[in-house]
């Protein structure tokens, strides 16, 4: 039997990259998934693709009044809903004297106000039930990151708001945590490495350089993170941020 049998999963930013990987491991795993993104066309497609029960539906994170409809929907659909990742994320990278007030609002917006809107709409839920798993992502760029002043602050906030909502919602029976990934191999990087208009794979083997174990990371390395601490094996642990880098961070 599954870890997560029985249970409902939320993965917002899921139709494709980690936050795909992590839905597909929920669903193998026995979930009932929820595949939220922007795109709703994209978002069904995703689900279509995972081995158990799942809906996509098209959410925006940053949204109030969006994020509310789609967490009813879905608990209406699945039945009730006991795990929320929240991975939806964009990058408008630039120096900060480059950078403008709508990019920093921008990816602010859909990190934290995310992150925090669709907690707020989970959480109902989860207290009434006494239950609930949440992992927010954050990045090894919340300890700095050239280029990524407002992606940097977001990253390092969600580490703050995990924190904070493990004291608040512990004894509620919900735990908070995050998890911080390195260079994963996604189309975020990929964006990346156009942008400095460097191949794709060349990119991904010089960051591979960039820390101990030598290679990038896959979506799966990110997922099989996220699903411990959305398991009950870790029902000890709350306010965490589990760094999955290969060591990139330890100096
Ligand atoms: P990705 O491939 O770009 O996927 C992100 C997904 O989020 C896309 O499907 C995107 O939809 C969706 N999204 C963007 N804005 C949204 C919004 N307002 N509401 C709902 N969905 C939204 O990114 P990824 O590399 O898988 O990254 C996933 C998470 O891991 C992000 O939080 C990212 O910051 C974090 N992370 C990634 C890396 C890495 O190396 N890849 C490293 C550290 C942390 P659209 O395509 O429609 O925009």
């Amino acid at each position: 039997m599954g870890r997560f049998e029985g249970r409902v999963a939320v993965i917002t930013g899921a139709a494709r990259g980690i936050g795909f990987g992590t839905a597909q491991r929920f669903s193998e795993e026995g979930a009932a998934v929820a595949v939220l993104d922007l795109d709703e066309a994209a978002a069904k497609d995703a689900a279509s693709r995972l081995p158990g029960q799942a809906v996509g539906i098209g959410a925006d994170v940053a949204d109030k009044a969006s994020v509310d409809a789609a967490v009813e929907r879905l608990v209406a659909e699945l039945g009730g809903v006991h795990v929320l990742v929240n991975n939806a994320g964009i990058t408008r990278d630039n120096l900060l004297f480059k950078m403008s007030e709508a990019d920093w609002d921008l990816v602010v917006g859909v990190h934290l106000r995310g992150a925090f809107l669709t907690t707020q709409a989970v959480q109902r839920h989860f207290v009434e039930q006494r239950y609930g798993k949440i992992v927010n992502l954050s990045s090894v760029s919340a300890l700095g990151n050239r280029g990524q002043a407002n992606y940097s602050a977001a990253k390092m906030g969600v580490q703050g708001l995990t924190r904070t909502l493990g004291i608040e919602l512990g004894p509620f029976g919900i735990n908070v945590n995050a998890v911080a990934p390195g260079f994963v191999a996604t189309e975020m990087t990929d964006a990346t490495a156009a942008r400095l208009k460097l191949d794709v794979d060349e990119f991904r083997r010089l960051n591979a350089e960039h820390n101990p174990v030598k290679r990038v990371g896959e979506p799966a390395d990110i997922a099989a993170a996220v699903c411990f601490l959305a398991s009950d094996e870790a029902s000890y642990v709350t306010g965490q941020t589990l760094y999955v880098d290969g060591g990139a961070t330890l100096g």
